[in-house]
């Protein structure tokens, strides 16, 4: 991404998921007055889905040696260069594909390829692959499920040489896999029982799923320009905006369906500080930011920082709104909401050699995982089918 800000466009149009969430907002609102009357208490605040309890927290897991640099599961096979066009980034590419088979069947696979000359490459067109892997409910038809979409880019800068951009962004990706694998028994388990009980959908509290997107030329190849950058989020958007669903689907295209696109980058540095950026979806920021302020209080983290990684929950003006040019760029510019999880400042070893395994600060890799992870459970509202505990004590539908 670019270390500059710019003023984002305007949108004269909201979504219904848009509106859809301010009316979760409203009602939760609604709710929690009355209940605060009734009950005389304090009862969270954020909205519609039923936030994950304590116990529930407890049972998220980071990855732990997965995130080994030199060995582990799902972050070493990343910690190499990933150009595109390259046969690095074939083997990052191989990474994913081979994980999702033998660990995640379920998983819907998708490539997105498109080509593009760059600055640097004269006339050759290069090759550029997006990977969509998609859960959804098994009832739904082709445009019905809003999916919460969690997005990291897996190629790497071509300068300088050797970069490998363990941070930028083969944290991020190695983090979504282990959010894929932690949830898919979850919503095996929630599709299952509403399958039983013949909720067969059609509200958008049914018919939620989760989509990945592993996206390929986000980097520039000579200096950052609207043409030289996200190759492949420019193309992917691009073909969603020109792919109509059936009359009377749910949502009119694939663009539509995203009921947030929460971009990771730049993670896995120590005392990262990451701003809200949105106005529009402040609400989903404070979610996340709820969910670390929890999990440190239950002693669920291992960092401990002096401020917390999302320290802006309780932010009010929003007038002054720069942003970060990013992969959600094209993705904004068409409507879709946007959650940016990146660091400002950057990290101190942003587009240096340095970004590389030996340079992550472990413990914030495992706490992201730990707070993504919890929020994609809470997203997808997983209290539906919280484990029991040994007590008995459940709230299982
Ligand atoms: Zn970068």
């Amino acid at each position: 991404m670019k270390s500059q800000y710019m003023h984002p466009p305007t949108f004269n149009t909201m979504t219904s998921r848009d509106i859809t969430s301010i009316l979760r907002v409203l009602v939760a609102q609604q709710q929690l007055l009355l209940l605060s009357l009734l009950l005389l208490a304090v009862i969270p605040s954020v909205a519609g889905y039923s936030t994950l309890s304590d116990d529930f927290l407890k049972l998220v897991p980071s990855g732990d040696a997965d995130y080994d640099i030199h060995n582990g599961r799902l972050l070493a096979p990343l910690l190499i260069p990933r150009v595109a066009g390259t046969s690095g980034q074939e083997a990052a590419q191989r990474h994913f594909v081979d994980y999702f088979a033998q660990e995640l069947p379920e998983w819907k696979v998708e490539w997105y390829n498109s080509t593009s000359t760059t600055p640097v490459t004269g006339n050759r067109e290069l090759p550029f692959a997006n990977l969509v892997l998609k859960r959804e409910p098994p009832w739904v038809r082709e445009g019905q499920s809003n999916l919460l979409t969690l997005v990291a880019h897996y190629d790497s800068k071509i300068t300088p040489d050797g970069f490998i951009g363990a941070t930028d962004s083969a944290v991020p990706c190695a983090i979504l896999m282990h959010v894929a694998r932690t949830l898919d028994p979850y919503l095996t388990q929630m599709y299952e029982e509403m399958t039983a009980l013949g909720e067969g959908g059609g509200s958008v509290e049914e018919d939620m799923g989760v989509q990945i997107l592993l996206l390929d030329g986000e980097e520039a190849f000579l200096s950052w320009t609207s043409t030289d950058s996200l190759y492949g989020s420019r193309a992917l958007a691009e073909e969603w905006e020109n792919t109509p669903h059936p009359v009377m689907s749910g949502y009119r295209n694939p663009l539509g369906q995203i009921s947030m696109f929460v971009l990771l980058d730049l993670l896995g540095s120590a005392d990262p500080r990451v701003l809200s950026w949105f106005q529009t979806t402040h609400w989903a920021y404070q979610a996340l930011a709820q969910i670390e302020e929890r999990m440190r209080a239950l002693g669920l983290l291992e960092t401990n920082p002096k401020k917390p990684f999302l320290p802006d929950a309780d932010k009010q003006q929003f007038g002054d709104s720069h942003y970060v040019q990013d992969d959600h760029v094209p993705f904004m510019a068409r409507g879709v909401p946007i959650l940016h999880v990146i660091p400002t400042p950057f990290p101190a070893v942003w587009h240096k050699i340095e970004d590389d395994g030996e340079h992550l600060d472990m413990p914030t890799v495992r706490d992201w995982a730990r707070i993504v992870t919890a929020f994609a459970l809470e997203w997808l509202d997983m209290m539906e089918v919280e484990p029991k505990s040994q007590e008995g004590s459940s709230s299982s539908r």
